[in-house]
This record gives structure tokens, C-alpha cells and sequence, in this order.
């Protein structure tokens, strides 16, 4: 009678279940404890879920647990069961899931030390470098010489700017006993020491602050109000609160671009506080090194993007979501899952508040509040005397364009130029031209492998694809019938120039992905922006987002009809909360604004609602229209994709998988397709999906739990790319 205790571990692999394996010899390790297995032909490492007395798998086939990682469970209970729940309700491998909240060196099984980890000399070292005994060795003695002269030792980064083969020649020093590893902690960065002069909340700010402060157990707060109204000031408040009383606080913002000005702040407020960010443009040692501070307190306040939403909070006291309607708290590739909406998960998991903050809430957000589940707490005033900008329509039909400018929005930037205002410029299309056609026989310069035309980046003489990055040469000629090519339509780039052409001598700084590939250019430019100096602000939708430019008193919408015909059901919504994003900049701190809106469509019901009644008014008439389609947030959605080199195995694949769902039993349950994508075609691959639709969260989450494994085991299956994406933000 075997009384092997088996472990259900958790293994980065698209698999649906855990893989058991059976105890090493020695203690057991403890779910949350990363485990090295024996993993195919080779090894992994992975996270033990459950220590389990009997496994399905017949026991001659069980392999053995090589090692234990951890001295102690690396997540807790409470957040393993997170992520089982994320497992189950995304419908996702449990082991990417936790893969996804782990840093990447846990995942390749790094000892998980805190600190960072550097290279020091030693005593002997000292010796040899006196003795010269390097002498034939010079990488060796380059990397000891600079051990000697740094203060406590070097780390990789540094290594590697002496010598880019640097690994072999430290690990000799370390072997001969010349040169040690060790982890140092980093330390806080001291920050800003200057304490900030603390504003005197409005009555409005006040209500918010008591009534979070004052909340108890697991409250969601829909914290509204527009943008410069002072919410920022609100989590500050609250925040502080969580300090006094020892909790943290995780804030989770949409991009890493506002993550530095709101580091800046956070820093001032709370000079002697650990505060740690986690994002992507962190190294994998930083972002080891802020991960370890949070899971063992030593960080009381952690700002993140999407993925920090899964870090350790061994003392949870808040969390925030800035921006809670930012289509990037949602993952849309691997493991599709929403950040903001694990966040309230989690807010409920740990019976604590968390405060949803925007001037633009999702619909989703709005009915949340209507049903009840939501408070709402308005900051309707903004602070500082500011006033609402004046809104001018303007009627593309009516007037010429110059390279996308009509002549009312020429003399408004000219007028405010010349009053010492700042003016921002809205455009969501980068490069020179979405099109270049052909004079002679009409015919555009499509992408090879997209369903889409080329975009003309004139500054490189390139046509790029901005969807899968195809790029080539700008022909000289058509190739079809020879005729002469032309640039139709305006991206930032081209509107970038006709802006320098007409109002020389103003400093212009564009912001979009083209401008910002240099690592620290967006700070750079944001900087530039913030801090007046230049004086005309053009930009996508990275200079729309969260940034507060105090001194813009008119915005200038190039482009509004962008998004009113957008085949997506939430197209209205995204383009009212762009509208409100930017408008929501002119006329801060006290100087009165305007917004200029270029559109074809003048009396288009959605932008008249939007500009005469504002935001809400919009909301209400968008959430009567999703509810009589029966869209959500009154129905519940999950789409299956599926992409193959040609049309037919993708429809074949979907058309299977609706049987296999059929067979499942679909009551309650609406199977809407297959259809090909509305971008059928994408980098060569034809993509097609299938929309499933409920109105009820429980049933659908039962029905896809089932028909997954069905769909999983089809023929088809394995010889297609296909996901699931439940809750799908966006629908091609
Ligand atoms: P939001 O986060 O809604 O954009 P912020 O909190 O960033 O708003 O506030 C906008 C500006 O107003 C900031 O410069 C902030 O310091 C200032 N501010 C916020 N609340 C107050 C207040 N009660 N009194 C004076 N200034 C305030
Ligand atoms: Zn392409």
C-alpha cells in the first residue's frame, strides 16, 4: 500500500489540466512552491497547485519531482486561487496562467533571492590585480579592474557594457576565487525628497475620500469624473489612509507611458514609502527585484500595468484602476484576460474596495452601477477654476482641406499660437498616407498578406503594413498600368509637416509609435509636451490617454468619422471616450478652452448627443441601444478564432466545433456563425470565428467549460490555429 503523496503542479504548456508527479524524497513541498520536474525529454519548472493522495495517472507512468525550488510557498493560498478561478473562467491552460504571475526568471527558475544580483571582488582578487598576475588574461583583467573600482560590486547590465564576452571570463574569476556573486538590495530610488503641499480636497473629492475610507469589506467604487477633476488626488488620499494603517495599495494603469509622471507624484506624496513599478519596459531583474518587495511587504504601494494585477499582497488594503475603461487592461493574445475585471475579482477574493477611476466609464462599468453592484462617486467640478472648452463642429463638405486642415482650424491654431496658448493636435492614424493610388487605373498598394492597403511612411521612402509589419519600397511607378502614384488621405507624419510649413517657428512635438521607438523617447517627448515648450502637440492615441498638459487651451480633431462607422459594436463607445479623452485637455488650469472637430458628419445623432450633453447622456442612449440588441453588458460573449493558410480548414474547424457545441446542449446559448473575420486576411493567414452569446454569465461559463474539451479533441483542432476569447473586447 503506497502512501506517495502526489503533487498537482502547474507547467507553462497549452495543456487544460496540471500534470501530477509524484513527491521528491525529503519534505513535500507546499502548493505555491516552484518545483523542477522531469518534463518530456527534458525539464521544467513549474508551480505545485495540490498535494493530493491519488492521481489518475497509473502509477507506473508517474515520474518524480527532481527538486524543490523554494524554501517556502512563492504565491498563497489565496492568490493560487486567483488564478485556478482566471483558469477556469478564461478557459485557459492553468500553467500559462501561472506563468503569466510569475516574473520571467521565477519561470526559468531563478533562486527567486531578492536583491539584485552582482559581481564583487575579493580579497584575493585585490592581490592579483597588485601582482599584475592577469597579465595574459585582459577580459579578466578589464572585468576585475572595474569590480576594484565600483562601489560594491557590478551587475550584468554593467558587465556587459566592458565586454560582451563577459560570462566566461567572470565565471574564471569566480573559479580562481577573484570574484564573488552576491545580491544586493538596490535600495529605494531616494526620489524627489521635497514633500508636496497637500491641496485641500474639494467638497465633491471629500465625499469620494470619506466614503472608500469608510467603506468596509469588498466594495467596488466607480470613481467619475472628467478629466483634471482631481481623482488622482483622491487615490493619493486614500492611499495614504492604507499607509497609516499598514495595507498596500496596488494602482493598475492602462500603459506604461503614464506610469513615470505618476511615479513622479506618487514619490512626492510619499517620500519615505516603498513604491515599486511593474510594466514591461522593466529588466527581468527589476521587475524580479519590484515583484520580490511586494510578496514580502517590503513595498507598500505597487503601480503596474495588466500583469500587476496577479502580484503577491501579503497585507491588500486598495486597489486601484486608473482609466478602468482602456481596452489594454485586456490581454488580446495567450491568456485573454481582463485586468480590471480580475482586479474586482480579486477586490472581492480579499473583501476590500477597489476604485474603477475614469472620466469616460465602460458601459459595462455604467451598468454595473445602475444594477447596484457599483457605487458611484462623481467629482463633477474640475479644480482650479478651470473652465469646459467650446465645442465647433466642423463640416468637411463645407470647406477646403489643406493636407487635413480646414481654413476655421487653421485661424483657431494661428489665434491661439499667437495668445500664448498651447494647441493639440488628434490624429489616430501614424505614418505619411493610408493610401497611395494609382492616378491612372485607380488601384491602391495593398499588403501581400493582409487584407489591407500599405501605409506611406515618406520620411523612410517606405510602405509599411501596420498590421503585420511588412515593409517595402516605394515604387516609382504603378506597377499595373505605369501611371503616376499619389498619396490620399493624412496620417501624423503628413500633417506633422503641412503644421511646420504653416506655423514656422512654433516647436512641434509628434508622439505616436512611430516617433517613440527610441527607448525613453516617449518620456522625452511627453516632457516636451507637459512642459510648454513645445508648443504644438500632435498625436495618436498615446498623446490622448491620461496625460495632464496644462497649458493646451485648443484641440483640434482631424478626423472624427475614424470611429462612427466602425463594423464593432463598441465603436461608438471608444469614439466617445477619444472625444472626451482629448477634448477633456483644452482649457485647464484656469485658461478657457476649444475643441475643434472635423467630420463629414456633422449631425450624426452620436456626435450631437456627445458634444450638447455630454458623456452620460451618450452612455445612457449607448446602454438602451446594447440592451434592446441584446449586446453587452446584457449578454455575455466568448468567441472562438480560429487562422489557417487558407479559407476553408478555418470554417471547417468552426463549423465542427458548432456541432460539438450543439451536441453540448445549447439552451440559453446562441452559436452566431462562422464567418470570416472582417480582416479576413492577416500576415498570409485566413482567420475566421465563431461568436457564442448568453444571457447569463453562469450558463455560458458552464457551456464553454464543456464544449472547450470538445472542441479540443476535434480532428480539425490540431491542424489550425484557434483560441478562445471570453469576454472579447474587440470583435475580429
Ligand atoms: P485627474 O486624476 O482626475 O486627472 P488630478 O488628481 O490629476 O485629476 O488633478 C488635476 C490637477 O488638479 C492636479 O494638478 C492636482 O494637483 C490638482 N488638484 C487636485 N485636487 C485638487 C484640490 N482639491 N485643490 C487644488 N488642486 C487640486
Ligand atoms: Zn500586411
Amino acid at each position: 500500500m503506497s502512501t506517495e503523496r502526489i503533487l498537482r503542479v502547474a507547467i507553462d504548456a497549452p495543456v487544460m489540466d496540471a500534470f501530477d508527479y509524484l513527491a521528491p524524497q525529503g519534505p513535500c513541498p507546499q502548493p505555491g512552491q516552484r518545483v523542477l520536474v522531469p518534463f518530456r525529454r527534458g525539464q521544467r519548472v513549474g508551480v505545485v497547485l495540490e498535494v493530493v493522495g491519488e492521481s489518475a495517472v497509473p502509477g507506473e507512468r508517474l515520474r518524480r519531482v527532481l527538486s524543490t525550488l523554494d524554501p517556502e510557498p512563492l504565491l498563497d493560498d489565496k492568490l493560487l486561487l486567483l488564478l485556478a478561478w482566471a483558469a477556469g473562467y478564461y478557459q485557459h491552460p492553468p500553467g500559462e496562467v501561472c506563468a503569466a504571475a510569475l516574473p520571467r526568471l521565477l519561470r526559468q527558475g531563478h533562486h527567486g533571492a531578492t536583491g539584485t544580483l552582482v559581481w564583487a571582488i575579493t580579497p584575493a582578487g585585490h592581490a592579483a590585480l597588485q601582482a599584475g598576475e592577469l597579465a595574459r588574461a585582459p577580459v579578466q583583467a578589464r572585468l576585475l579592474d572595474a569590480l576594484a573600482g565600483s562601489d560594491g560590486g557590478l551587475d550584468a547590465t554593467a558587465l556587459l557594457a566592458l565586454a560582451s564576452r563577459w560570462r566566461p571570463a567572470m565565471r574564471e574569476l569566480e573559479r580562481r576565487g577573484l570574484a564573488q556573486r552576491r545580491h544586493v538590495d538596490l535600495g529605494e530610488s531616494a526620489g524627489a525628497a521635497m514633500p508636496e503641499a497637500l491641496p485641500t480636497p474639494t467638497p465633491a473629492q471629500a465625499e469620494a475620500i470619506a466614503a472608500i475610507d469608510g467603506s468596509s469589506g469588498f466594495q467596488p467604487f466607480l470613481l467619475q469624473g472628467v478629466t483634471g477633476s482631481g481623482k488622482t488626488e483622491v487615490y493619493l488620499r486614500c492611499i495614504a489612509t492604507m499607509q497609516a494603517a499598514r495595507r498596500q495599495s496596488l494602482v493598475l494603469v492602462p500603459e506604461i507611458g503614464l506610469t513615470p509622471q505618476l511615479l513622479a507624484r506618487f514619490r512626492r506624496r510619499f517620500p519615505d514609502a516603498g513604491i515599486v513599478c511593474l510594466h514591461s519596459g522593466l529588466g527581468d531583474l527589476q521587475r524580479l527585484e519590484a515583484w520580490q518587495r511586494a510578496r514580502d511587504g517590503r513595498a507598500s504601494i505597487i503601480i503596474g500595468t495588466r500583469s500587476a494585477v496577479f502580484v503577491p499582497l501579503p497585507q491588500p488594503g486598495l486597489i486601484v484602476v486608473d482609466e478602468e475603461h482602456d481596452g489594454s487592461f485586456k490581454q488580446q493574445d495567450g491568456f485573454r484576460y481582463s485586468a480590471r475585471d480580475i482586479a474586482v475579482w480579486r477586490a472581492h477574493q480579499l473583501g476590500m474596495a477597489v476604485v474603477l477611476g475614469s472620466a469616460t466609464p465602460s458601459l459595462e462599468s455604467l451598468a454595473n452601477v445602475e444594477a447596484g453592484r457599483y457605487r458611484r462617486l462623481r467629482l463633477p467640478e474640475r479644480t482650479a477654476g478651470a473652465r469646459h472648452p467650446g465645442v465647433q463642429l466642423v463640416d468637411l463638405r463645407r470647406h477646403l482641406v489643406h493636407d487635413g486642415l480646414t481654413q476655421p482650424l487653421i485661424d483657431a491654431i494661428d489665434r491661439h499660437l499667437q495668445d500664448a496658448g498651447q494647441v493639440l493636435i488628434y490624429l489616430n492614424r501614424r505614418g505619411y498616407a493610408p493610401t497611395l493610388m494609382c492616378t491612372g487605373c485607380g488601384q491602391s498598394l495593398e499588403c501581400r498578406r493582409c487584407d489591407a492597403r500599405m501605409v506611406l511612411h515618406w520620411r523612410e521612402a517606405r510602405l509599411s503594413c501596420h498590421h503585420c509589419g511588412a515593409s517595402r519600397a516605394v515604387p516609382e511607378r504603378c506597377a499595373t498600368c505605369g501611371g503616376e502614384l499619389h498619396a490620399v488621405g493624412q496620417g501624423t507624419e503628413r500633417l506633422e509637416a503641412a503644421l511646420m510649413r504653416l506655423f514656422p517657428g512654433y516647436p512641434l512635438v509628434r508622439i505616436d509609435r512611430d516617433t517613440t521607438r527610441a527607448r525613453g523617447e516617449v518620456e522625452r517627448r511627453l516632457e516636451e509636451a507637459a512642459s510648454g515648450r513645445a508648443r504644438i502637440l500632435l498625436g495618436t492615441q498615446m498623446l490622448a490617454k491620461g496625460h495632464d498638459f496644462p497649458d493646451v487651451t485648443l484641440v483640434g480633431i482631424i478626423d472624427a468619422d475614424q470611429g462612427l462607422f466602425g463594423t464593432d459594436f463598441r465603436a461608438g463607445e471608444r469614439l466617445a471616450q477619444t472625444f472626451v479623452q482629448v477634448a477633456g485637455r483644452a482649457g485647464r488650469a484656469g485658461k478657457p478652452g476649444e475643441v475643434y472637430i472635423q467630420t463629414l458628419f456633422p449631425e450624426h445623432p452620436l456626435l450631437q448627443a456627445l458634444i450638447r450633453e455630454g458623456y452620460d447622456s451618450f452612455a445612457e442612449a449607448a446602454l438602451a441601444e446594447r440592451r434592446a440588441a441584446g449586446w453587452p453588458p446584457f449578454s455575455h460573449l466568448a468567441m472562438l478564432r480560429a487562422e489557417a493558410p487558407s479559407r476553408a480548414p478555418a470554417l471547417d474547424f468552426l463549423g465542427q466545433a458548432r456541432a460539438a457545441g450543439e451536441a453540448c446542449g445549447t439552451a440559453g446559448i446562441r452559436l452566431l456563425g462562422p464567418a470570416p473575420a472582417p480582416m479576413e486576411r492577416r500576415a498570409g493567414r485566413y482567420r475566421a470565428q465563431l461568436l457564442v452569446e448568453a444571457g447569463n454569465r453562469g450558463r455560458l461559463q458552464r457551456f464553454l467549460a464543456a464544449w472547450r474539451s470538445e472542441v479540443a479533441v476535434l480532428p480539425a483542432a490540431a491542424r489550425i490555429r484557434w483560441s478562445l476569447d471570453v469576454d472579447p473586447l474587440e470583435l475580429f
